[in-house]
């Protein structure tokens, strides 16, 4: 693998990690030594999770590169959010077909003001030649012995989603069809997901389990009954369905997003039905709903879904691993 030496990558390299590490007291050693060091805060735990995105894999070739920036952030970061972790620091591993300086610097400020408003500071970075491919490791904080994990659903617990699930699927299909208006509603979704981060941290101590929706509602919910030992009753008409959606599409097709369309990186959280209403009163301040769709049972699988949305089991990147 070539290492790419090109200046404009040691200009990218500093524009992605303003502010300067030295602002902040928790990096002690930041971009530009062998590694970085940094000083967790006292009583705290550290939640880490890496994820690559990969052209014409994870996002289009011709996507904006501002929005490749922000998205390769925002679903690592949208693991954060699932474990209610505070995000700290990340590293890219980038991987460039050529230098592009003009591409280079709107993909930077993509990742860059996302990073910046989640107080995410890039503490490091590697740029290799191959195919767009960016690998974003991200750590976030935790108060000890406070993550939200997948095991932790009960029996009689309800189930609950932030926002609005199936929008990022419709986007794909709208830009997949050439689509390219600018700021609409479900493009955005998809192009620019926005991870929960402050909602995950305001659920800790009152979700019983949480993970984000990546593959899909319904796939990411049985992660959640398999790490937990449960089942789930899913309630068909709760489901909250964008306004965007029910505009475009039939009641079926819109299910069909909302239940197995993946991407959004909303929440999806069980609680006690008695802490619902405070679970909603914490979101508010975000314009951020909480919807109740259905409820933890005894026993395994997912009951009062439609057999026809059943049929899908999530994004499957190795199929022919599985059959
Ligand atoms: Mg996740």
């Amino acid at each position: 693998m070539d290492r790419v030496s090109l200046s404009e990558f040691e200009l990218i390299a500093r524009y992605l990690s303003r502010p300067a590490a030295a602002e902040r007291g928790d990096v002690v050693v930041g971009n530009g030594d062998d590694c970085a060091v940094l000083a967790p805060s006292p009583g705290h735990q550290l939640a880490i999770s890496v994820d690559t995105s990969v052209v014409d894999v994870h996002f289009p070739h011709d996507a904006p590169p501002a929005a490749i920036g922000h998205r390769s952030l925002a679903v690592a970061l949208s693991d954060l959010a699932a474990m209610g972790a505070r995000a700290r620091w990340c590293c890219m591993a980038l991987t460039l077909p050529a230098a592009n300086a003009e591409w280079l610097a709107a993909f930077a400020e993509g990742f860059r003001a996302l990073a910046a408003r989640s107080g995410c500071e890039l503490i490091g970075g590697d740029v290799t030649r191959g195919p767009l491919t960016i690998g974003v490791t991200v750590h976030g904080e935790l108060p000890a012995g406070q993550a939200l994990r997948r095991s932790g659903a009960r029996k009689g617990d309800l189930i609950a989603v932030t926002g609005y699930p199936g929008r990022a699927v419709a986007g794909l299909a709208r830009w997949q069809r050439g689509e390219r208006e600018s700021g609409h509603p479900l493009l955005e979704a998809y192009l620019r997901p926005e991870p929960r981060l402050a909602a995950g941290e305001a659920l800790r101590g009152l979700a019983s389990s949480a993970i984000d929706i990546s593959d899909g509602l319904l796939s990411d919910l049985r992660h959640v009954l398999m790490a937990s030992g449960l089942g789930a009753r899913i309630d068909i008409d709760a489901l909250p369905l964008a306004t965007p959606l029910r505009a475009s599409l039939d009641l079926d097709e819109v299910r069909e997003q909302v239940l197995n369309g993946g991407d959004d990186y909303e929440l999806l959280v069980t609680l006690a039905a008695s802490d619902l209403a405070e679970a909603q009163r914490r979101l508010a301040p975000l314009h951020l709903p909480l919807t109740p769709i259905g409820r933890i049972i005894e026993g395994e699988g997912i009951e009062g879904v439609p057999p026809r949305h059943l049929g899908r089991s999530g994004w499957d990147h190795f199929p022919e691993i599985a059959s």
